[in-house]
């Protein structure tokens, strides 16, 4: 990057939050990515305000610089590496919370992860009822920009249904608010649809592309003090997908619901359940890992005797083992997710949801794309929201043998064509997606369209947005 440009910048944030030395790049050119080549960028700036935001990306438009927000650096689809002779802005030092307690919200700067704002908010008896496995590396500011999908989402959705408003940097450095914040006169957060189209919902799962997010409001709930856990075993997938269903319609209060088929569910307890203390049972076929909470105790006991008659309505069986839901909801899932890292295994992931009533045609194609490509990999996922079901299959890989990457990066590419023929969908549209989706012209061509209109220069992420 040319020195008058570096100089530039450094007059809006200090020389000591802008770097373009080798070894503080290389911090920058990763993520928890397992699969995506690191790219170095030129410089990194780490702006303490949203107006130092602005004027760096003022500078960055000017001169035509592709930008990488950058957050905590969790990100797993490769979709925070940076590009080459780029510019990462990273926004850990946006540090600010304010609580909004009678509006039932909070905003927080765009550096606050998700386990600094849970620890701040259980001294007042709140949380956010979502919770990735990321949480104390992730900030909400990334996971609105991934749309992500967490703990808790069972009863309220991916982050996107929580979200009440949004402080952002556009590409040309203007800064917008959205939702009822809009209104400089607003007590504060506590209405997202507010002055016409939903504005919020344009950056929600954006990647980074459209402008930087610099504060998220969102909704905080009592605390739910109360919660139980209990496992459901089926031995046909028809029966445990319906019973998925029934405890959404029944309006059962499960923050966290996971299906397991029991050949999946075995691979990774062998791993890692001594350690979590799940004791060893001999699995059904299908397995569902379920936590209920509730504020009150009186509903949670009357959730949990619901959920158990159901299943047996359906010709299924409560297991009983509570250690397994007990550990994924204590421990947020880390110790399965980690399966892979423990093992120092490689893996390509592919993010998407279905409908749970069609839980098995995920479980379908990735059997086959392993099956057909000769690949090791696992799948897990979990209930997120009103009717549908996250996924997230991972195809592993030996970092040192080049040729079996090259298979699992052709099985990923094959498995996203799969999914899409299944009706499955991607809460961010990663960039490999392009070549999955077809029959969708239109709205291809309206993302554009948006991207050329907010950042005619092309500057912020480009191509990551489903090679946009
Ligand atoms: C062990 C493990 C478990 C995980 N579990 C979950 C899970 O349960 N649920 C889940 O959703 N994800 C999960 N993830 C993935 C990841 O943690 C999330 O996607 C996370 O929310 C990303 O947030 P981040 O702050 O790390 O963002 P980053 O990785 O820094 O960025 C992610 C994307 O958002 C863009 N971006 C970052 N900050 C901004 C900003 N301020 N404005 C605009 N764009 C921005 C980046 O350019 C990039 O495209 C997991 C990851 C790991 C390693």
């Amino acid at each position: 990057m040319d020195k008058k440009i570096v100089t530039e910048l450094s007059k809006v944030v200090g020389k000591e939050y802008i770097s373009t030395k080798k070894d503080v790049l290389i911090a920058y050119s990763t993520s928890a990515s397992m699969s995506y080549e690191n790219v170095i960028p030129d410089a990194v700036v780490r702006p303490g305000t949203t107006e130092e935001v602005s004027r760096v990306l003022k500078i960055a438009n000017k001169y035509k610089i592709p930008v990488t927000p950058r957050c905590g650096g969790s990100s797993l689809q490769g979709e925070v590496i940076p590009h080459s002779n780029s510019l990462v802005i990273e926004l850990m030092r946006l540090e600010d919370i304010v609580l909004y307690k009678d509006l039932r919200s909070v905003t927080v700067g765009a550096g606050v992860t998700f386990g600094k704002l849970d620890k701040y908010l259980n001294k007042h008896d709140l949380w956010i009822p979502f919770y990735p496995g990321s949480a104390l590396a992730a900030t909400l500011a990334g996971n609105v920009a991934v749309n992500g999908a967490g703990f808790g989402s069972g009863v309220y959705g991916c982050i996107a249904e929580l979200v009440m408003g949004l402080e952002v940097v556009l590409p040309d450095g203007t800064i917008i608010q959205t939702g009822s914040e809009a209104n400089p006169n607003s007590p504060g957060p506590f209405l997202r649809y507010a002055f016409g189209p939903d504005l919020t919902g344009l950056f929600i799962g954006s990647l980074g592309s459209f402008g930087i997010i610099t504060k998220v409001s969102i909704k905080t709930h009592k605390r739910m003090r109360h919660i139980d856990y209990n496992t459901y075993g089926f031995n046909e997938v028809e029966k445990a997908e319906r019973f998925l269903l029934k405890l959404k319609e029944n309006d059962i209060n499960a923050v966290w619901v996971a299906l397991y088929e029991g050949r999946v569910l075995e691979f990774f307890l062998e791993m890692v359940g001594e350690e979590y203390g799940v004791p060893q049972h001999d699995w059904p076929t299908f397995t569902v890992s379920v936590a209920i909470g509730h504020v009150r105790k009186d509903q949670l006991q009357s959730d949990m005797k619901m959920a158990g008659s159901i299943c047996e309505q359906l010709g299924g069986y409560v297991i009983g083992v509570k250690e397994l839901p007990k550990a994924e909801w204590e421990d947020r899932m880390r110790e399965l997710a980690r399966s892979s890292y423990v093992h120092g295994w490689h893996w390509r992931i592919l993010y998407h949801h279905q409908p749970p009533i069609s839980w098995h045609k995920s479980m379908d194609a990735i059997w086959s794309v392993m099956d057909e490509y000769g690949v090791l990999g696992h799948t897990a996922g979990f209930l997120s929201g009103h009717g549908s079901y996250n996924w997230y299959p991972q195809i592993y890989f030996d970092p040192q043998d080049k040729n079996e990457e090259e298979r699992v990066k052709e099985a990923h590419r094959e498995l996203a064509r799969r999914l899409f023929k299944t009706g499955a969908v991607p809460f961010k549209l990663a960039e490999y997606w392009k070549d999955a989706i077809e029959g969708m012209d239109d709205y291809m061509a309206f993302l554009k369209l948006i991207k050329k209109t907010i950042d005619p220069n092309n500057i912020m992420n480009p191509g990551v947005l489903g090679g946009i």
